[in-house]
């Protein structure tokens, strides 16, 4: 596990300091996600063709996790369906809100895996879940700002 917990701090890293698909996106869906208890507030922005997930950016300001997880969504999700992005949250929100002494089922997860480290701190899970959160409410349709509260 030392492996995939270096590979968390590189990759939170990484996305952190250069986020992918940070910018906004014209013409495209949008909802803004709020996490009050640690200040990430993002915008998702995602343009649809059909059923599939044509684009998908991001803008805002957030913790290193909710900033990475964000990118990396971003980066995991273009070209995808809406139903397999959905599949993928719930994925991803085991992985995050698991126990922390079992092994992880990162299984289709690809570079979302590493966020399986956020499980040791219940704190973040909210900070790695909100562009999700954001993203299902853009989907929705739903203008209005999401909060984790
Ligand atoms: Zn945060």
């Amino acid at each position: 596990m030392d492996e995939m917990r270096e590979l968390y701090q590189e990759t939170i890293l990484d996305h952190h300091k250069h986020p992918r698909n940070f910018r906004k996106l014209e013409n495209a869906r949008s909802s803004e996600g709020y996490n009050p208890l640690c200040g990430d507030h993002i915008t998702v922005y995602v343009l649809l063709d059909g059923d599939v997930i044509e684009d998908i950016a991001f803008e805002g300001s957030g913790c290193a996790i909710c900033t990475a997880s964000a990118s990396v969504m971003t980066e995991s999700l273009k070209g995808k369906s809406t139903e397999e992005a959905e599949r993928l949250f719930g994925k991803f929100h085991d992985l995050v809100t698991g126990d922390p002494t079992e092994t992880p089922n990162t299984e289709g997860l690809g570079k979302m895996a590493v966020f399986f480290g956020v499980r040791e701190f219940p704190v973040r899970i909210k900070c790695a879940t909100l562009a999700w959160h954001t993203l299902r409410a853009a989907l929705e349709g739903k203008a209005e700002s999401v909060s984790t509260e």
